[in-house]
């Protein structure tokens, strides 16, 4: 039985889940939360059984594995006897540059090209790095692989790609659009594919995935063509704290008359910004909704704005695909808002799109919304890049 651990570090957190992948069920999930931080602790959820808490101390990410692990083979609430059932381990990396067009399996060469890749995702490699190396000391004869968040849209051609500064720029540090949540809109166009029954290579999506962090990518025939991230995360729609496109010259004007330095810019621009700069209320779109209903006119601006600035991604990406069959929306956003997926899809039926309220009146489940008459497919796949990370690593170590 082929039991896959799949494994997503961040900074000061590690998600975790196992895979039997006989039938793809998930045997355990969980969380470690605040490693490096006080209060570190483990939420684990053995598949059938009660979810536990552990609070225990977590200085870094090889003891938070090995907490994880201890979990996994834990007497109560175990789901495995021995961590060697373990027969091979996924992580996400969020950049992986132009060197991985796909997963791979993680050798001393891999480790090289991820560390080269640390200063175009210094927040989000590192903690990814850590996660690799710890788990190759604790499980070394495991086979690993790397899921790169960049790698499905290496089919970006160049003109999408490139932006409009000095081509040497590209050519010495790689200043180019790369996108990101390429597992997620890889998931969601296969999925998709097989909802309508259709080739993926005979259909042309836009797949909208609307979280914390939003990404808009345009999936043609089954490969990427455009993603609104760019070289950083940073780019698109606003998103939860995200500002998301904004004229280039914002940033040094904020830095002259608010006094934030270089060292703060990207931080002000990560986390201050977004609908909750709009809104002033919050990042999460649960809040902004109720406020919204509660007659905040900022909160009910900031869903006008991000919803108008997603719709106009979908236009954009059908003129660059030349057509478009379905739309997909995923996510935290885009599988439970259905006031989200209203505001961006009315008046689109210009373009073949145009949804039944009732049937868009659904949280989280794999459905069709249009309307009976709309020429383009309206869909709510649920995300899974777990499973995706899972799939790859299978197919990697036979
Ligand atoms: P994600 O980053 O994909 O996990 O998405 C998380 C975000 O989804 C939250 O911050 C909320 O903004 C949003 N979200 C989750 N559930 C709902 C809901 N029922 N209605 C509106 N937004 C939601």
């Amino acid at each position: 039985m082929v039991k896959v651990l799949v494994i997503n570090c961040g900074s000061s957190s590690l998600k975790y889940q196992l895979f039997n992948m006989e039938d793809e069920s998930v045997m355990a999930k969980g969380l470690v939360e605040r490693i490096g931080l006080e209060g570190s602790m483990l939420k684990h959820q053995p598949a059938g059984k009660d979810k536990v808490e552990i609070s225990a101390e977590i200085p870094n990410h090889k003891v938070a594995i090995k907490v994880m692990l201890e979990a996994l083979v834990h007497k109560e609430y175990g789901v495995i006897e021995d961590i060697k059932e373990i027969s091979a381990v996924g992580h996400r990396v969020v950049h992986g540059g132009e060197k991985f067009s796909g997963s791979v399996i993680i050798d001393d060469k891999v480790m090289d090209v991820l560390k080269e890749c640390i200063n175009l995702a210094p927040l989000h490699n590192p903690p990814n790095i850590y996660g690799i190396e710890a788990v190759k000391e604790i499980l070394p004869d495991v086979p690993m692989v790397g899921v790169f968040d960049t790698a499905f849209h290496q089919t970006i051609p160049e003109y999408a790609y490139i932006y409009g500064v000095p081509y040497e720029l590209y050519q010495k540090y790689g200043v180019r659009r790369y996108g990101f949540h390429g597992t997620s809109h890889r998931y969601v166009s296969l999925r998709a594919a097989q909802f309508l029954g259709k080739p993926i290579e005979n259909i042309k999506l836009v797949t909208l995935h609307l979280g914390n962090g939003s990404s808009i990518s345009a999936v043609k025939y089954g490969k990427s063509v455009e993603n609104s991230m760019g070289f950083t995360p940073l780019e698109g729609i606003p998103m939860g704290t995200r500002c998301g496109n904004v004229d280039p010259y914002i940033p040094v004007f904020i830095m002259e008359k608010e006094g934030v330095g270089l060292d703060k810019i990207n931080d002000y621009l990560n986390k201050k910004c977004g609908v909750l700069g709009i809104s002033g209320v919050s990042s999460d779109f649960r809040d902004i909704e109720q406020a919204a209903q509660e007659g905040n006119k900022r909160a009910k601006l900031a869903l006008e704005v991000f919803t108008y600035q997603a719709k106009k991604y979908i236009g954009a990406y059908a003129a660059a695909m030349n057509g478009l069959d379905a739309v997909v929306f995923t996510g935290g956003i885009g599988e439970n808002s259905s006031l989200v997926r209203k505001m961006v899809c009315e008046n689109m039926d210009f373009l073949g799109i145009k949804i039944d309220e009732n049937k868009n009146n659904v949280r989280g489940k794999e459905t069709d919304i249009s309307a009976e008459d709309a020429r383009v497919r309206v869909l709510i796949i649920p995300t899974n890049e777990e499973l995706m990370i899972a799939r790859d690593t299978v197919a990697l170590i036979k």
